[in-house]
């Protein structure tokens, strides 16, 4: 029998530009938002891991659609939010729950993050040192999810509750967007410096074909628009674009961010 390790997280590509996520121990394996079974079935039997939980983050397709074809081969309890209108769900978790993973030393915080779904979680890993984040389709590399149920007030909100994460929290969500939120991000953004070595250093990344998730909060904090529509140079940008009136509140700021990127 294989040796338990620490554990880790693999990235699992899925569909045009999907993440799933396998955390593991070497023997034990937990998926975040399986999209798809084909990949993660193939990644189990490559690694020789035995699945013994489904975590789910909000109810859209490409983060569900593996959940029957999985729980045919492996009989684990499906972990998801109570009220995003997901049937599969077994365990259904609300903001200040904690997951204990069956069959791996892992616990995850709950967060109600609502925005781009009105139910949609997060997963947090406080482990000191080792500080996780699942997030679904509610904040991503550079950029956020769009608002498909959820007002710019709810999203605004959900994202500072991420954003208030520690700094070193690894940020794993759900979509490789993040060459186009970065240039979104730029043109919102043109005197960020430290938007502008992101833009090389992932560049690279995706010229190499590596992933560029996880990010960590500290970054998103440094670079991400949607983390930084209070910064005055954002607000100047949305002003000049004429997509912002003189004495509009923060919300109202985010709200113009979320539109004009949507026809970026
Ligand atoms: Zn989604
Ligand atoms: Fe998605």
């Amino acid at each position: 029998t294989a040796a338990r390790n620490d554990l880790s997280v693999l990235t699992v590509p899925a569909f045009k530009d999907n993440y799933l996520w396998l955390i593991h121990d070497g023997v034990h394996a937990a998926v975040v938002d399986p999209g798809d079974a084909a990949p993660i079935l193939a990644a189990l039997a490559t690694h020789g891991l035995t699945l013994t939980a489904i975590l789910l983050t909000h109810h859209h397709a490409d983060h569900i659609g593996g959940v029957p074809a999985l729980l045919n081969r492996f009989k684990v309890p499906v972990f998801g939010p109570r009220s995003d209108g997901i049937d599969a769900v077994t365990v259904a978790l609300d903001e200040g729950d904690t997951v204990t993973v069956p069959g791996l030393d892992l616990a995850l915080d709950v967060l109600e993050v609502p925005g781009h779904t009105l139910g949609h979680i997060a997963y947090v890993r406080r482990t000191p040192g080792l500080h996780w984040l699942f997030c679904g389709d509610t904040l991503f590399a550079g950029g956020c999810g769009r608002l498909f149920e959820g007002t710019p007030a709810q999203m605004a909100a959900s994202l500072e509750k991420l954003a208030a994460l520690p700094e070193d929290t690894e940020v794993y969500c759900a979509h490789e967007y993040t060459l186009s939120n970065l240039r979104f991000a730029l043109a919102v953004e043109p005197g960020n410096e430290a938007l502008a070595l992101r833009m090389r250093d992932e560049s690279a990344k995706r010229a190499a074909e590596l992933p560029t998730v996880p990010s960590s909060i500290g970054l998103e904090r440094r670079t991400n628009p949607f983390l930084r529509y209070r910064e005055p140079e954002v607000m100047e940008s949305l002003t000049a674009a004429g997509r912002l009136a003189g004495g509009a509140t923060p919300v109202q700021a985010f709200a113009a961010l979320r539109e004009w990127k949507n026809v970026f």
